[in-house]
């Protein structure tokens, strides 16, 4: 990572994990799935409502666990809200990638937009598994999957 993206991820990062986006319970959710990273403890819940039109609606996620995973839980309801489920799924992909940190052309995908922040993350495999934890997790639940860990 350059200085200035490494500036822009802590900024990120603390700013999301302490005022997390979309951190509630949702009351009446179509999808529902719980992600457990046992190597950090990071464990999360995440809640999707699909509509008729397979639009995800509503998106939220509770839970605990490390700066990175809430973070990127929080990004990941921002990024995802509004979609259709397949291209909340494209996305999933896309991020997937750049988490392995075998594209480096993703690092500059728009369609990623402010989850490029995760770019040089690849260098840190168990903080990986914290990035990509609510991620797995939005995954499971859209496959009616209920439960997901990174192990
Ligand atoms: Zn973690």
């Amino acid at each position: 990572m350059t200085e200035i993206n490494q500036e822009l991820y802590q900024q990120l990062i603390l700013e999301h994990n302490r005022k997390p986006r979309n951190f509630r319970k949702l009351a009446e959710p179509t999808h529902f799935a719980e992600g457990f990273n046992p190597l950090c403890g990071d464990r999360y819940e995440v809640y999707l409502k699909v509509n008729a039109d397979g639009i995800i609606e509503d998106v939220s996620f509770e839970g605990s666990g490390c700066a990175i995973s809430k973070a990127s839980a929080s990004l990941m309801t921002e990024g995802v809200k509004g979609k259709p489920v397949a291209q909340a799924q494209s996305l999933f992909a896309e991020f997937r990638e750049l988490l392995k940190g075998t594209d480096p052309t993703l690092a500059a995908s728009p369609t990623l937009g402010k989850l490029r922040i995760f770019a040089g993350i690849w260098k840190y495999p168990s903080r990986v598994k914290c990035a990509g934890l609510s991620w797995h997790a939005m995954h499971a639940a859209v496959e009616d999957k209920n439960q997901v860990s990174t192990e």
